[in-house]
C-alpha cells in the first residue's frame, strides 16, 4: 500500500514530510527530497467521504438481485453478514448524507459514520473471498468497503480482538504471525 509505505518513511526518515500547514495559511510546498504525496488523513474508510467515486456509483447501481449474498460463505453459515446489504446499507448512508447537505448547504456533522449503518461483527464475519465480487452481474466490489472499512477500525481505532493484537505484534517484531524469532525460521531443517 503506497500510503502506508510513505508513512513508513515519514517515520523512518522525517526530513523527507512535507512541512505541516501552519494556521490558517497555504500549506508550503514540499522539498524536492520530500515526496509529491501529502501525508495520509485517514486510513481506510469510516464514512462515506473516505469511499471513492466509484464505490459511491456502486452503492447506487446495486440491484439488489442478492446473488453475493447467495454466494457469501459467512452469509450462508449463519452470520450477520450480507454483502447485498452492505451495498445497501452505503447507499442509506449516501443519501443521508445527501439529505444533510441539501438542508444546511453544506454536511454539518450529524455525529454518525458508516458504522451506524454497518456493524463491526458484519466488517469481521468476511473471509475477503472474492466470490461475491465474482457472483456480481454489474461488477461491484462489496469487498472493497469491508476491506477499507476493516482498515480504518484497525489502524484507526486500534479495534481487533484481544486475539488479533497477539498476531499483529508478532507480525511487526517477527515478519510472521508466530512468536519464534526470524533468526529461529530455519532450525527445523537441523533435523532433516
Ligand atoms: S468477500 Fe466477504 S462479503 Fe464477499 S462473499 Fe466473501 S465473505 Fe462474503
Ligand atoms: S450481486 Fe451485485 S447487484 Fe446483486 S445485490 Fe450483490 S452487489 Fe448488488
Amino acid at each position: 500500500m503506497p500510503a502506508i509505505q510513505q508513512e513508513v518513511l515519514y517515520a523512518m526518515q522525517p526530513e523527507t514530510a512535507p512541512p505541516a500547514p501552519s494556521d490558517g495559511s497555504v500549506a508550503p510546498t514540499p522539498t524536492a527530497a520530500a515526496s509529491a504525496a501529502a501525508p495520509t488523513d485517514r486510513f481506510g474508510a469510516k464514512d462515506v467521504f473516505d469511499l471513492s467515486w466509484r464505490n459511491l456509483l456502486d452503492a447506487y447501481s446495486c440491484t439488489e438481485c442478492g446473488r453475493c449474498s447467495a454466494a457469501c460463505p459467512a452469509n450462508l453459515t449463519g452470520k450477520t453478514l450480507s454483502p447485498r446489504k452492505i451495498m445497501m446499507s452505503t447507499r442509506d448512508r449516501l443519501e443521508e448524507v445527501g439529505r444533510n447537505i441539501d438542508a444546511n448547504g453544506k454536511f454539518a456533522d450529524d455525529g454518525k459514520n458508516l458504522l451506524n449503518y454497518i456493524s463491526v461483527e458484519e466488517l469481521r464475519a468476511c473471509t475477503t473471498c472474492n466470490a461475491c465480487v465474482e457472483e456480481c452481474p454489474v461488477s461491484i466490489s462489496p469487498l472493497e468497503i469491508i476491506v477499507e472499512m476493516r482498515r480504518a477500525l484497525i489502524m484507526e481505532d486500534s479495534n481487533a480482538p484481544q486475539e488479533w493484537n497477539a498476531l499483529f505484534g508478532n507480525i511487526e517484531n517477527n515478519f510472521a504471525p508466530w512468536k519464534f524469532s526470524p533468526d529461529d525460521r530455519d532450525k527445523w531443517t537441523a533435523e532433516v
